[in-house]
Formats: structure tokens, C-alpha cells, sequence
């Protein structure tokens, strides 16, 4: 692929010049005053970032799957039960890691393209009168498919049931992408990784815990040791890590965590809508449709957009990769061959969408589906020019 095309994987993102710069520096002493006058100030950040005041947040060097795998070995002992929905790639892993540690998972099998039925936890909840339950884990925005869940629904079943299950929140593709309120929502603990929303290279896990999720660490017996969060807080007491840190990724988390507040939370959610619905609009004026069943599962960080009978996306990522120089994400799972996605997330802006939308209807014309050139960069054109800074343009 060409290094100067931006890329619509759905994470790692595009990262901005001034991250790549941050993230790039000469070897600091670590066991030092001058690493923790970095690590402090990056979690803060990422606390106005998850919208906590009352979480600790952990830097792990690792991704948003040692992230899943800190959330359940700190809280959890083996054969506790955890209540889970499948319904795309990732929900399924995160189930898949929990079985694997010994835990006993009942999960909710919705068909890929839905979000996680909130009500159906709710009867689970209630049903559960001896509180065998002690977590339920959500993933806030399925990346394999394209589809967003209602945190907060999630958070009122529960409360509804009476139960005193923790929430534990997958928010990998989701935060620092879209609205996301980890106190509000009652969320015990919140993961995500460097490579997405906060538009970083790979190789963070970022974990916020909640008192309560906090209090779990006492009892929570299943092993762990790289990733203990007790030795963690022992370790930022004293501006350190209980091994080496990863300095670099945590001056670009500070830095993207500026990037992120500079811009203002609700600017960074309304950019990610309009260029996502920019997409949107594409993908109908295509004719085609996404995998999301409904508005509102429509996921405004990745859209995964189905193909006709006998179009393969494994197809369609490989030609515009081959031909173009451009990366689109193929589908995982379930919906393997079925779909590719377009990955909206982190650092972009509306030219950026629009040349890969145009990348995209260049290949799904060559691999044989019917789509009007030009068509969907127009659409998106329309939605582009309506919803951008003012003075607002006159339709066309
Ligand atoms: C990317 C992603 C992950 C974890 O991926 P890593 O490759 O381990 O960083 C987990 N959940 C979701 C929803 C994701 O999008």
C-alpha cells in the first residue's frame, strides 16, 4: 500500500503527525520524577476521556485484549459466573477468554448486525435470585459489524433486576470515538487500547476501575501476575511501573488525550457522526446495505456493509489494497466474505472519507457490483456540505 493514503481499517487508525512526533523520543530514566510527571498527567487524560472521576485508570503495555484479560483475572475467581451477549468477532472473544480462564459464561446468542438486548439481560438478572451473576460484560461498539449497544440501557436492566452484578465494558472502537460516560453509566470497569479513538500506534491497554471493581482485587482469585493491579498502583504511588513502561506510547497519551479535550469531547462524537453518516449515505446511494440492522445500532466508528450474492470482501479488500493502494477491513467471523468495512475513526477528516469513498466505489465496480461511479462520493458530498462549520451552504 501507498504510506500517503490514509487507511479505513477499523483501528490501528490514521495517526496525526503531531502523536507520531510525541510518541517518538530519546530513552528517559523510568524509575524517575520525570517519568511520572508524564504517566500522571496521560491518566488524568484518559479519565476526562472516559468521563470518571471516581475510577483509577491502569496503562498496561499490551492491547484491548490483555485489557479484557485485566478485567476478569482482577475481579474474578475461577467458576464465577459472568452474563455475556454474542452478537460480532470481539463479543465473542471476550466470551471465548472467559471460558478459557474457567469462568461458567451464559450468553445471549443475537443474530451479527444486532445490539445487545438489554431487556433480555434484565430477565436473566432477575431470574438470578441467589446473585450467581457477578458481572455482565457488554461490548459497547461490536467492531466486526458495525453496531453500537446501549451502555446505559445495559446499566438500567441491571438496576432494574435489583442486581449487584458489575459492568464491565468492552469500549475498545467506541471510546474517544462517541459518547461514552463511565460514571454516569454505573460502568465497574472500562477497556480500551492506544490504536483506536486516541489515534496511537498499538501497544497500550487502558483500563479504568471503579471503586468497586477496585474493592474485587481482594478477593478475586484467579492468577495473575504481569497484569496486577495491585502491583500497578503500588508502583504509580511511586512514579513507576513494577516493570519497565512503555514511556514513549504514555507521551502519546497525554499528547492525544490533549489532542482529544483541545478539539472538545462533543466536537471529536459530532465529527465521528458526520463523516460516518457521510459513509452511510454512500453505502445507500449504492444501494447497498450495512450489516447494522437498525438506526439505532448504527455504529459511527466502522460501518460493515454487505455484499451482493457472489461478491466476496475478502475480494473487494484485496483489489483495493492490490489496485489503490488502500486498506478497507474485511469481515471476521460469521461474516467473513459477506462484508467489508469501512473504518471511520480516529484522525480524519471529510476529504480523507471522501477519497475513500471514492477508492471504494472504483473497486466495488471492478469486482463486478453494479454501483454508479461518482454516486456515493456525491451523497456523502450532500451530507458533507449541510453539516460542516458555518456559514452553511445552500443545497445543491
Ligand atoms: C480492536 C478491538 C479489540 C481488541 O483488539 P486488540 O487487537 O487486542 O487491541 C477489542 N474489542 C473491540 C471492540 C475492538 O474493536
Amino acid at each position: 500500500m501507498n504510506q500517503q493514503n490514509p487507511i479505513f481499517i477499523p483501528g490501528p487508525t490514521n495517526i496525526p503527525d503531531a502523536l507520531r512526533k510525541a510518541v517518538d523520543m530519546q530513552t528517559i530514566d523510568h524509575r524517575s520524577p520525570v517519568f511520572g510527571r508524564m504517566l500522571h498527567p496521560a491518566i488524568e487524560g484518559v479519565k476526562k476521556v472516559l468521563k470518571t472521576t471516581a475510577a483509577q485508570v491502569f496503562l498496561f503495555p499490551s492491547t484491548g485484549t490483555g485489557g479484557w484479560e485485566t478485567a476478569i483475572t482482577n475481579t474474578l475467581s475461577p467458576g464465577d459466573k459472568v452474563l455475556a451477549c454474542r452478537n460480532g468477532m470481539f463479543s465473542h472473544r471476550w466470551i471465548d477468554m472467559c471460558q478459557r480462564h474457567g469462568l461458567d459464561v451464559e450468553f445471549i446468542e443475537v443474530p451479527w448486525g444486532e445490539g445487545i438486548p438489554a431487556d433480555r439481560f434484565e430477565e436473566i438478572l432477575t431470574a438470578d435470585k441467589d446473585h450467581k451473576i457477578k458481572v455482565v460484560l457488554a461490548t459497547h461498539n461490536e467492531t466486526a459489524t458495525g453496531v453500537r449497544s446501549d451502555i446505559a440501557a445495559v446499566r438500567r436492566a441491571i438496576d432494574a433486576a435489583g442486581h449487584p452484578a458489575m459492568l464491565f465494558v468492552d469500549g475498545v472502537s467506541s471510546i474517544g470515538c462517541y459518547d461514552f460516560r463511565m460514571d454516569e453509566w454505573g460502568v465497574d470497569i472500562a477497556v480500551t487500547g492506544s490504536q483506536k479513538g486516541f489515534m496511537l500506534p498499538p501497544g497500550l491497554a487502558i483500563v479504568g476501575f471503579s471503586p468497586r471493581a477496585m474493592a474485587a482485587l481482594e478477593t478475586a482469585r484467579l492468577p495473575r501476575t504481569f497484569f496486577d493491579v495491585r502491583d500497578m498502583a503500588t508502583g504509580y504511588a511511586r512514579n513507576g511501573y513494577p516493570y519497565t513502561p512503555p514511556v514513549g506510547l504514555i507521551a502519546g497519551l497525554k499528547a492525544s488525550c490533549d489532542m482529544l479535550l483541545n478539539e472538545g469531547l462533543d466536537s471529536v462524537f459530532a465529527r465521528h457522526h458526520r463523516l460516518a453518516e457521510g459513509v452511510r449515505r454512500a453505502v445507500a446511494a449504492w444501494g447497498l446495505e450495512l450489516c447494522a440492522t437498525r438506526p439505532e445500532f448504527y455504529s459511527d466508528s466502522v460501518s460493515a456493509i454487505r455484499l451482493p450474492d457472489g461478491i466476496d470482501g475478502n475480494e473487494v479488500v484485496s483489489r483495493a489494497l492490490d489496485a489503490y493502494g488502500v486498506a478497507f477491513g474485511t469481515g471476521l467471523g460469521d461474516v467473513a466474505g459477506k462484508v467489508f468495512r469501512i473504518g471511520h475513526l480516529g484522525s480524519l477528516t471529510e476529504v480523507m472519507v471522501l477519497a475513500g469513498l471514492s477508492t471504494a466505489e472504483m473497486v466495488l465496480a471492478d469486482v463486478g457490483v453494479p454501483v454508479q461511479l461518482g454516486s456515493g462520493v456525491a451523497a456523502a458530498q450532500d451530507h458533507f456540505r449541510m453539516t460542516t462549520a458555518e456559514p452553511r451552504r445552500k443545497a445543491a
